[in-house]
C-alpha cells in the first residue's frame, strides 16, 4: 500500500459534478494549492516557499510550486499549467501586477479562486490579498533616516516599477519626506526605479546619483536590502560606506551583517512565517468555499479586494537582538560573523 494512511477516504464524485474549486477539495480529498512565484532572487522568497509549503501541509493540503524567474510569459503559462492540473486554489506572487490579471478570469471560469500573496494583482477580480502594510514599510524607512538626517540631500532608489509594492513603499517614504521637502529642509536629488529589483541596476543608479551630485549626498533610502547592497557598494567605491545613512528592507542576512558592521543603518523586518501561515490558512478556507473573514479592503483598480495586512517592524543595531535574532529569523552567530 503506497497510499498515505492518514488521508481521508475519497468519496465518489456526485452526479451533479458540482465543485467548489477546480480539483478535489469538494470531493473530500486533499486540497491542492498551486503556488506561482515570480522569483527566488531575494533570500526571503525561499523562506516564503518553504514556510508556505510547511504551513499548508500542516493543514492537510498539498502545494505545487512554480517559479517564473522574472518572466511574465513564463509565469502566465505556469499558472495555466496549474489550472489544467486541477488545483483547488491559486496563490500568486506576481512579477507584473498588471500582466498577470488576464489569468484570473481563466482561473475563475475553472472554478478556482485566486489569492495574491505579498504583491497585489491589479485590475482583476481577485478573491484575497495577504501581505504586509507596505506603505508603512516606506514610512518606517523614512522616519528612521530623517531622525538621523533631518536636513540634507536625499536619494531614493526604488524597487521595480512593475511591482505594486514598489509604488506603496515609495508612497510611504514620501508621506514622511514631503512635509520636510515643502519646508525646504530636504531635497530629493535623485529618484529612480530599479528594473526588476536587480542589485546591479541599483548600483548603477547610485553611481549616477553620486556623480551627478559630486558625491554630496546625505542619505539614501533603498526599497529593499538587495538594492541597498548595490547602493552600499557604490558608496564604498567612493570611500563613503558607513558615512551616509542607508535604509533597506527584508532583514536579509547580508543586511543584518551590514547593520552590525555599520554600513547600513536600518532594514524593515517582515516576519515571513506569519505571512506564510496566514496565507496558507486562508487559501485552505477559500478552497473549501469558506469565507476568509478579511475585513480590510484594498482597491486594485477594479474592485475592493478583501485583504489581510500584517505589520512590518523597523530594525537597526539597537533592536536587532530582540527582533530578527529573537525570532530565529537569523542566528546571532550568522549576524555577527564578520565583526
Ligand atoms: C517584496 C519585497 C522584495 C521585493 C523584491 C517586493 O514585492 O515585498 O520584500 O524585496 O519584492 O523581490
Amino acid at each position: 500500500n503506497g497510499g498515505n494512511a492518514s488521508e481521508p477516504p475519497m468519496p465518489s464524485k456526485t452526479s451533479s459534478g458540482e465543485k467548489a474549486g477546480g480539483g478535489s477539495a469538494s470531493l473530500g480529498g486533499k486540497i491542492k494549492i498551486g503556488f506561482s512565484m515570480d522569483t527566488l532572487q531575494e533570500e526571503r522568497w525561499q523562506k516564503d516557499r518553504d514556510l508556505f509549503r510547511a504551513a499548508a501541509e500542516a493543514l492537510g493540503a498539498e502545494v505545487e510550486v512554480m517559479e517564473a524567474n522574472g518572466d511574465d510569459a513564463k509565469q502566465i503559462s505556469q499558472v495555466e499549467t496549474l489550472i489544467s492540473q486541477g488545483v483547488d486554489i491559486l496563490v500568486i506572487v506576481p512579477h507584473n501586477a498588471e500582466a498577470i490579471a488576464a489569468i484570473v478570469k481563466k482561473a475563475h471560469s475553472a472554478g478556482i479562486k485566486v489569492l495574491a500573496y505579498d504583491r497585489l494583482i491589479k485590475n482583476a477580480d481577485i478573491d484575497l490579498y495577504v501581505s504586509f502594510d507596505n506603505e508603512k514599510v516606506g514610512e518606517l524607512q523614512a522616519k528612521a533616516i530623517t531622525s538621523l538626517v533631518p536636513v540634507g540631500k536625499f536619494v531614493y532608489i526604488g524597487g521595480a516599477d512593475t511591482d505594486n509594492n514598489a509604488h506603496l513603499f515609495k508612497k510611504g517614504v514620501f508621506n514622511v519626506l514631503q512635509p520636510l521637502i515643502d519646508r525646504g529642509d530636504i531635497t530629493v536629488v535623485y529618484d529612480q526605479w530599479t528594473k526588476d529589483w536587480v542589485p546591479a541596476n541599483a548600483l548603477a543608479n547610485m553611481e549616477a546619483a553620486l556623480e551627478a551630485n559630486d558625491n554630496r549626498i546625505d542619505a539614501v533610502v533603498a526599497a529593499n536590502d538587495g538594492t541597498a547592497g548595490g547602493v552600499i557598494q557604490a558608496l564604498s567605491a567612493q570611500g563613503l560606506a558607513g558615512r551616509i545613512p542607508v535604509a533597506g528592507q527584508d532583514a536579509e542576512l547580508a543586511a543584518a551583517q551590514r547593520i552590525v558592521e555599520g554600513t547600513q543603518t536600518m532594514t524593515v523586518y517582515k516576519p515571513i512565517k506569519a505571512l506564510a501561515e496566514k496565507a496558507a490558512e486562508l487559501a485552505v478556507k477559500l478552497a473549501k468555499g469558506e469565507s476568509p473573514g478579511a475585513v480590510r479592503k484594498v482597491n486594485n483598480g477594479k474592485i475592493e479586494v478583501p485583504s489581510v495586512l500584517l505589520s512590518p517592524i523597523a530594525v537597526d543595531k539597537h533592536n536587532i537582538a530582540e527582533t530578527i535574532i529573537a525570532d530565529g529569523f537569523h542566528s546571532r552567530a550568522d549576524v555577527y560573523k564578520n565583526v
